[in-house]
């Protein structure tokens, strides 16, 4: 079996999203680029992370056709493939389910840059890419579109997505995502949430990268 550390990533990732209570069930998916191949290792479809080990992640192209593995592949491959496709720079692909950052994605909202960490980490305000069926090529095309250049995206009535070089820096995304959406919205109640400049945001963005012990 080929890519055990990438399989140990993905398994780890999937295991913490549905521990740290990202998604209900089997929902959500997780994925790792195979480098220097067009192929990715993805979560299998439908299969409880609590009993799933790293031989049960599938290794598929980005045409969805499973290589190595022999359970179906996440419903959400071509969403993944069509991220690597377009993104070089991305190694490892998040989706959850989270409450907040959904709730922004059922209203329609961008996730504001409100707190340093935003800036940080995700370094832009969130947008919503327009509803498409879940699985469906529109649904890749319209995420990828609306991602752009970024490093987070929601899914109208759907979710969010996390994209980074490895899978826990795509997980980190995912995390402050969810807890920037949670507090816009408490902040919201307060009377309104003031947010960071693209300035100010650009230099926390930069700021942080250029450090030593930047993650992402
Ligand atoms: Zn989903």
């Amino acid at each position: 079996m080929e890519y055990l550390s990438e399989r140990r990533e993905v398994l780890k990732t999937a295991q913490e999203i549905s521990a740290a209570k990202m998604v209900t069930g089997t929902w959500g998916n997780v994925s790792r680029k195979a480098d220097n191949q067009p192929l990715m290792l993805i979560t299998p479809s439908g299969m409880n992370y609590g009993t799933m080990s790293i031989e049960d992640i599938v290794l598929v192209d980005y045409q969805g056709r499973v290589v190595e593995g022999k359970f179906k592949p996440s419903v959400e491959s071509p969403l993944h493939a069509a991220i690597y496709c377009n993104r070089p720079d991305v190694g490892a692909v998040v989706h959850v389910h989270s409450t907040y950052a959904t709730a922004f994605a059922v209203a329609g909202m961008s996730i504001p840059v409100i707190l340093e960490e935003t800036a940080q980490i995700v370094g832009h305000e969130i947008m919503t890419a327009p509803y498409a069926k879940c699985g469906s090529d529109d649904l890749a095309a319209m995420a990828v579109q609306t991602l752009g250049a970024g490093n987070a995206v929601l899914l109208a009535n759907h979710g969010l997505i996390g994209v980074g070089k490895r899978t826990a820096d795509a997980l980190q995304v995912c995390y402050i995502a969810e807890k920037t959406a949670k507090v816009a919205l408490l902040a919201k109640v307060l009377g309104g949430a003031n947010t960071l400049s693209p300035e100010e945001t650009k230099l926390l963005n930069e700021n942080f990268r250029s450090y030593g012990q930047a993650k992402v």
